[in-house]
This record gives C-alpha cells, structure tokens and sequence, in this order.
C-alpha cells in the first residue's frame, strides 16, 4: 500500500492559524526584523516568504535590504540596534551571506533572546542539554509533523543522513529528547544503505538528489525528506526517489509541500515565543 503523505502545506497553515489567534489578543505585537545582504535571489524568496507569514499571523515585520558591499562593521552595527529595541522580539539574519562577511561573530551578534532561528551557541546548548527554549526551525517542523500524524519516536530507530548544524545535529537532539535511539550518517558513513536500512525513521537532509532510492528503506519506515534541491530540469526535489520510496514507506513527506512550509510556520512560533519571554501578553 502506498503511504500516507505528510501534507506539511495543510498542517503549516494550521500552525500559522493558531499563532495567528495567539497574536491577536496581545497589546503589543510581536516584531520580527529580518536582514538580508545581498542579492541572492533564493534568499529573496524566503524572505518574501517570511514577510507574508508574518503578515498572516499578525506579527509586526522589518525587513533589511542591505547593500552586496556591506561591511562586517555596518552589519553588526544594525543587530546592535536591533538587540536594544523593544519592539523587536526576533533578529533573523537570511543565510548564506556574503563571501567578505564573518557568518560566525554575525550570528554571535544576536541577542540569544532574540535568536529566533536557534543558531547561537548559548540556544545550541541548551539544546544539547535538553533546556526549554527555541527550537530549530526545521527540526522543529520535523518533529511537529510526526506528531501531528500520530508518530512516536520513542524507542524507534531514527536514522538521519547529513550533520549540519542546521538540520542534522539538531534534528539528532530533538530524536533523542523524543526517546529515539540516533544514527547519524554523512558522507563519510561506510555503508550508507545498511544504515538507511535499519531505519523505523528515515531523515533525509544530504542535500543530493536521488541519494535514496527505495532499496534503501525497509518497508513501512517513515520517510521524512528535508532537501530542497534542484534536479537537471529544474525543478524542486529532495533526497528521495519519491515514485520508489512512496511505495515501501508507511508515511512520507513529498517536496514540495512537505517540510519547507513547516520550517516557515515554526519560525512564526519562535518570534511568538520570544514576544512571550520578553513580557508581551
Ligand atoms: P549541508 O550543510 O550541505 O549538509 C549536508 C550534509 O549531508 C553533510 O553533513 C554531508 O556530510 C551530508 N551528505 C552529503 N552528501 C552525502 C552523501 N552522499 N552521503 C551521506 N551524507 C551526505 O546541508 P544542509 O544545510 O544541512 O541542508 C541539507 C538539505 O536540506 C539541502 O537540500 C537544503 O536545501 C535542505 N534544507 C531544507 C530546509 C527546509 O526548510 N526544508 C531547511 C534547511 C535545509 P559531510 O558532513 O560529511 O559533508
């Protein structure tokens, strides 16, 4: 039997709705100032993006068009600005930056109250130990989505291909908060498919197109597919053989319209909660 598609568009919407009337009581807004440096065009997609999400849950937004040409200096000198304003719950620097510009003492600028991508050290480790507080956005999103749909991880084998800091390393914390037991794999893992195998829940987040093929799955594993790449035409895909992995996999999440949308709605819930830690009812 084919399986069940994730359908994180739907449950996005849904998320955003219920920050949506969380928001709409409070006196004062909640404030998202979102920087971006640059032209790259992909970035001014997700930033458009997350101006409309803002837009639809009610949350004040600022956006920050900056110059290619801008300095380190100038661009710390606004997250400092930012950092003292009151009206301003979350700072959201668009990724990658910039060649000339240091990313790491950039993402140090920013306040770890306001760090609504999760991304700064001290919000890193409280992470690692287990600590409330924000969550990665699409790790989040990963985990809201299984339990959306009624998947425990707890006591299941979760394997997850790729070790960034952004989604692996993360995603890995959060499996294992839930009671998973973790793999990690990346491109030095030795047998890819046999640990793909073993897997009740597959992560994948290699960024490679056709990387799993459905040899790779065990039937009736859930198949969780964070990628966005582009394949030779063009078009959107993820890691997975969706034709092949569709038919071993229990439940699936397709791209697009799978873990992308989550990610945006879980920053919404970040900016909401930082709003609720800096006293906003
Ligand atoms: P990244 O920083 O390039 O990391 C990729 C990871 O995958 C690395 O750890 C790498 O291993 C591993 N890897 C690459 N090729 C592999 C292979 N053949 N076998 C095993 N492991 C392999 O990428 P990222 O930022 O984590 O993003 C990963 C993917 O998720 C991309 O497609 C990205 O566009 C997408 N993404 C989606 C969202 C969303 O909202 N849906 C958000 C963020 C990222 P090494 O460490 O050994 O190099």
């Amino acid at each position: 039997m084919p399986a069940v598609v994730m359908d994180g568009k739907a449950l996005a919407a849904k998320v955003k709705e219920q920050v949506r009337s969380q928001v709409e009581p409070m006196s004062q807004k909640p404030g998202l100032a979102v920087i971006l440096v640059g032209d790259n065009p992909a970035s001014r997609v997700y930033v458009n993006g997350k101006k409309k999400d803002c837009g639809e849950c009610g949350i004040y937004s600022e956006e920050y068009a900056l110059p290619e040409e801008t300095t380190q200096e100038e661009l710390l000198e606004l997250i400092g600005a930012l950092n003292d304003r009151a009206d301003v719950d979350g700072i959201l620097v668009q990724l990658p930056l910039p060649k000339h510009l240091n990313e790491k003492e950039v993402l140090l600028a920013i306040r770890p109250d306001k760090d609504v991508d999760c991304f700064h050290p001290f919000n890193v480790g409280q992470l690692m130990i287990g600590e409330e507080g924000f969550q990665p956005c699409t790790p989040a999103g990963v985990m809201r989505m299984l339990e959306e749909y009624g998947i425990d991880p707890a006591g299941k084998h979760c394997v997850i291909v790729g070790r960034s800091n952004i989604v692996g390393k993360p995603q890995a914390m959060l499996m294992v908060k839930k009671n998973a037991t973790v793999t990690i794999c990346h491109t030095k893992t030795r047998d890819l498919k046999a640990e793909c195998l073993r897997a009740d829940i597959l992560v994948a987040a290699a960024g490679r197109v056709g990387l799993i093929t459905g040899d790779m799955i065990r039937e009736g594993a859930v198949v969780v597919d964070v990628a966005m790449n582009r394949n030779d035409q063009g078009k959107l895909c993820g890691d997975v053989v969706y034709s092949q992995a569709v038919e071993k996999a229990s439940y699936i999440t397709p791209v697009p319209g799978g873990v992308g949308p989550m990610t945006r709605a879980m920053l919404m819930e970040n900016t909401l909660y930082a709003a609720r830690c800096h006293g906003k009812v």
